[in-house]
């Protein structure tokens, strides 16, 4: 069979697909022989989730893997089933009366299993930290098809390494997940979302940094770029900043905005406004497909200091290639790159590693930033994250060709 990535940049041949819906089927397929290749929702963007070596190799799809506990009201944790999509849980933990801290714009697809797998970010890193943060332990099926399960509730549990820590962000290379222990928070107060028109993104962290004084509870602070609202039909200068903040709907945490923004309150009005920003990565999809090509997509983080330098430097070598928007209060920029005629992953890479960046910030190495891993890690890190991926799966069976070279 083909499989093929979101993006539509990576494909490959696999042997079969098998759909487990136990941890036992998980372990089964794992002692098949084949190498597995795991895919949740396939929303990532970085071709994790396509077999990456020329070795038969076996797609693994978590999406039966469907279960979700109650959510217990003392704790505020849940148990989720790797397979289960993030809008899923989102709305399960809501009808409880409470909020899961994760939301981005693929949620309807994107499952736990897969956002663990990736560590993934969204709009709401600032206020509830990365996915990480969120998994009180992780069940899953390691290569030789033991299964390690500290999803068992344990807020505290220092017996040792945590290798739910170190399965957040494996991407697939050092076991299958097969549920997670999540934590929930109770949920904010009513949102307010404002959004203004800034010069710089020196300007939109003021301004951000002027609705935190007011003591205001911060929910998601987002950019998008005047190149990218330009896929819209609009024309600006500088960039549009979107800021949410849970002030109970009365926008009173907004009063540090200039007097241009614009303000929603009623959740109708928060989703057309949202809808901009959340449709930014298929509106560059679509512009690169007209253009005949697929987008280049680097999701990199760069010190708050050095955005406004990084994005001079990056439009001196792009020129109108490239789109800009991301989440500006966690130094996260997404750059959309155009260009039919070349690559420019070795110019744009370079350019994050000297301004003290990061070549990935939450998408993950995935195939498509395997070759710049050691551009922002060190030779002792990989070192290390080799030495852990040979003694959790040494006969390399877990995403060959994935993170690290095969
Ligand atoms: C429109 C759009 C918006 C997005 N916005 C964001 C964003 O704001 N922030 C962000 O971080 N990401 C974002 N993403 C990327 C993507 O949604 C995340 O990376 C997400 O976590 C992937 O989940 P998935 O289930 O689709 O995983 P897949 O794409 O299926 O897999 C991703 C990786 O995880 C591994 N994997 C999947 N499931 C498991 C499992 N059960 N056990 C072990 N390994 C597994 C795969 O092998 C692969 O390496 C966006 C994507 C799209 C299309």
């Amino acid at each position: 069979v083909e499989v093929r990535d979101w993006t539509g940049r990576f494909a490959a041949e696999a042997v079969g697909v098998v759909r487990p819906r136990s941890v036992a089927e998980v372990a089964q397929a794992l002692a098949s022989g084949y190498a597995v290749t795991t895919r949740g929702g396939n929303t990532g963007l970085v071709g994790g989730a396509v077999p990456a070596t020329s070795r038969p190799t076996l797609m693994l799809d978590t999406t039966l893997l469907t279960g979700m506990g109650p959510v217990d009201d003392r704790s505020g944790q849940v148990t989720v089933g790797a397979g289960v999509p993030l809008a899923q849980v989102q709305a399960h933990a809501e009808a409880a009366g409470w909020t899961y801290g994760i939301d981005l714009a693929a949620r309807d697809s994107a499952t736990i299993g897969g956002t663990v797998a990736t560590n993934a970010g969204g709009i709401r890193v600032v206020r509830y930290g990365m996915t990480r943060a969120q998994v009180v332990g992780v069940q899953a099926v390691l290569a030789d098809g033991s299964v390690v399960d500290e999803a068992r509730g344990l807020l505290k549990d220092n017996t040792g390494y945590s290798l739910s820590g170190l399965l957040c962000g494996s991407e697939g290379t050092l076991g299958v997940i097969t549920a997670v222990r999540l934590a929930l928070h109770r949920p904010p107060r009513a949102p307010s979302l404002g959004v203004v028109p800034v010069p710089s993104l020196d300007a939109a962290l003021d301004v951000v940094a002027a609705v935190r004084r007011t003591g205001a509870e911060l929910l998601a602070a987002e950019v998008v770029d005047a190149a990218s609202l330009a896929l819209l039909g609009e024309s600006v200068r500088g960039w549009r900043l979107f800021i949410e903040v849970a002030d109970g709907g009365a926008a009173e945490g907004l009063g540090a905005l200039p007097d241009d923004a614009e303000v929603g309150l009623d959740a109708a009005a928060r989703r057309r406004l949202w809808a901009v920003r959340e449709g930014m990565t298929e509106l560059w999809g679509r512009a690169a497909a007209q253009a005949g090509t697929v987008v280049q997509k680097y999701d990199v983080s760069v010190p708050m200091v050095g955005l406004d330098p990084f994005v001079a430097h990056m439009r001196g070598l792009l020129g109108d290639r490239v789109g800009v928007f991301g989440h500006v209060a966690d130094g996260n920029l997404h750059l959309e790159v155009v260009d039919p005629d070349r690559e420019w992953d070795e110019e744009v890479l370079t350019l994050v590693a000297r301004a003290g960046g990061s070549v990935s910030a939450e998408h993950g190495i995935g195939v498509a930033k395997r070759p710049w891993l050691g551009l922002t890690r060190s030779a002792a890190e990989i070192a290390a994250m080799r030495a852990i991926k040979a003694a959790l799966d040494p006969r390399g069976i877990l995403n060959p060709g994935v993170l690290l070279d095969p």
